[in-house]
């Protein structure tokens, strides 16, 4: 059972951090590849066996859209696929995908982490914000970007019928026509790349563990949205990693806490492979705030069997909050009682 964190930035004293850390029974933490080229913080870790996953955002890299526009990632609307924050590379890219690969590289090297945590790992959408009751067709599907439209002709070996010549009606040929294929063509893009990402850091350290970012969609949401629209088939990347992690934020979903044992449920079915779901903490885009009975509820439901731990989002949300800090101490204590009852 993994227990642990989501840390973003660390201000406080570190030993008095990390002694909250033991009273929470945290084992596991996820931070920033800034945070943990701190060499106090690194060493720390290293001395009390604390498991550190580094968190690597893929095809989100706003520095690198802001430099050259063109790794845009393009919806089936033609529109740069920006939302809000939320900005998305097109995950085709040979040379974008090689230095990524090169950056994770460099992060093991020199830093030596327990694990990869490998996030935004994924195509375009901002899930955030997308409620129960949404429809498939109403969500943004990339990318449709010139780059992708032919090298899904050319990797599918499927030609466009010569008459359609502009792009906004390949877009809709594809769609009506070759949905499945598009669909399966997107899921390799991205579980290749994380194939080809977890052998070239294995390489450097064997036993290196991958974690991955999935978004906290069942089979059955928004009607496989999950593959269709984020490209990730959770079968086949289940077979590459070591965790797979939905980000099960039910109160930001407008989801009750049992959703977050549902979700867990449907991927520990689907793949067999060791599902961690991370778990909100304060509220977040909604006014509304998470009282500590749902909050309790929430952590009940997310070390329920089939989990194998449950990681919160974010330490930073944490500290601020004694009264849930204390749920958390009493429910984690209480974990082998929940599973001998189910
Ligand atoms: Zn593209």
């Amino acid at each position: 059972m993994m227990i642990g964190t989501k840390i973003y930035d660390l201000q406080r004293d570190l030993k008095g951090v990390f002694n909250e850390w033991r009273s929470l029974s945290f084992d596991t933490v996820f931070v920033s590849t800034s945070l943990y080229s701190n060499y106090k913080f690194r060493k720390l870790m290293k001395e009390k066996k604390m498991t550190v996953f580094i968190i690597f955002p893929v095809f989100y890299d706003p520095e690198a859209l802001e430099k050259n526009p063109e790794l845009y990632s393009i919806t089936n609307k033609g529109e740069k696929a920006v939302d809000e924050w939320v900005k998305f590379v097109c995950p085709t890219r040979d040379d974008y995908r090689k230095n990524k690969v090169e950056e994770m590289k460099k992060v093991v090297t020199e830093l030596n982490p327990d694990g990869l945590s490998l996030d935004f790992i994924r195509y375009f959408v901002f899930w955030e914000k997308i409620y129960p009751g949404r429809t498939l067709e109403s969500i943004p599907n990339c990318c449709f970007c010139p780059y992708c439209i032919e090298k899904f002709q050319e990797d599918s070996k499927l030609a466009m019928p010569t008459e359609i010549m502009d792009n906004q009606r390949i877009v809709e040929f594809i769609q009506n026509n070759l949905s499945i294929e598009w669909t399966k063509w997107k899921c390799t893009n991205i579980s290749n790349f994380i194939k080809e990402i977890t052998q070239e850091v294995r390489k450097l350290k064997p036993d290196i563990l991958i974690n991955v970012h999935v978004l906290p969609w069942r089979q059955i949401d928004f009607d496989g949205a999950i593959e269709k629209i984020a490209g990730q088939d959770l079968k086949e990347i289940a077979k590459i990693v070591d965790f797979i992690s939905p980000m099960c934020y039910s109160h930001m979903l407008k989801r009750k806490p049992s959703w977050i044992n549902a979700v867990v449920k449907n991927m520990y079915e689907l793949t067999k492979q060791k599902i961690v779901p991370s778990i909100q903490v304060e509220r977040s885009y909604l006014t509304t705030e998470i009282t500590t009975e749902e909050f309790s509820e929430m952590v009940v439901q997310a070390v329920k069997v089939p989990s194998s731990g449950v990681i919160f989002w974010s330490w930073e949300k944490i500290q601020d909050n004694p009264e849930k800090m204390e749920q958390i101490k009493t429910i984690i204590n209480r974990k082998p009682q929940i599973n001998d009852t189910i």
